[in-house]
């Protein structure tokens, strides 16, 4: 068996040393990877934690009105992007949908004090 000692590494992200205990080279030749981890463990967390969290908002100029907005991924060419009001136009004039009936993306929180409507109580009398 392989004798692991302690390497200090330099961090790809923050560029601080860390330290790749023995206890980690042994479970990355065990998995058989070969490569030694080129992140800090926090920096690793965060980009684990990154990954799961699907949403990445990128800031975009929209090419039809110009607005600025967001989108929710890394468009390939940011200057040929649209805004999602835009987005939804287009993408309801390209169905045929020539009427506005597009619904837009729906905000994700409720505000809480939207005011109910209440039916009338009032008993009816016929006549
Ligand atoms: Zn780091
Ligand atoms: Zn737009």
């Amino acid at each position: 068996m392989a004798d692991f000692q302690d390497k200090t590494l330099v961090c790809r992200d923050c560029g601080k040393d860390f330290v790749w205990t023995s206890g980690e080279q042994k479970f990355f030749s065990e998995k058989g990877f070969t490569n030694p981890p080129t992140r800090c463990p926090d920096d690793r967390k965060k980009n684990k934690e990154q990954r799961k969290s699907t949403r990445v908002m990128t800031t975009i100029n929209c090419k039809k009105c110009g607005k600025q907005g967001e989108v929710p991924f890394l468009p390939k060419d940011p200057n040929d992007i649209l805004c999602s009001d835009c987005f939804y136009e287009e993408r309801a004039a390209q169905k045929g949908l020539a009427d506005n009936t597009v619904t837009p993306p729906a905000p994700s929180e409720k505000p809480q004090s939207e005011p109910e409507e209440t039916p009338a109580d009032e008993p009816v009398n016929p006549e």
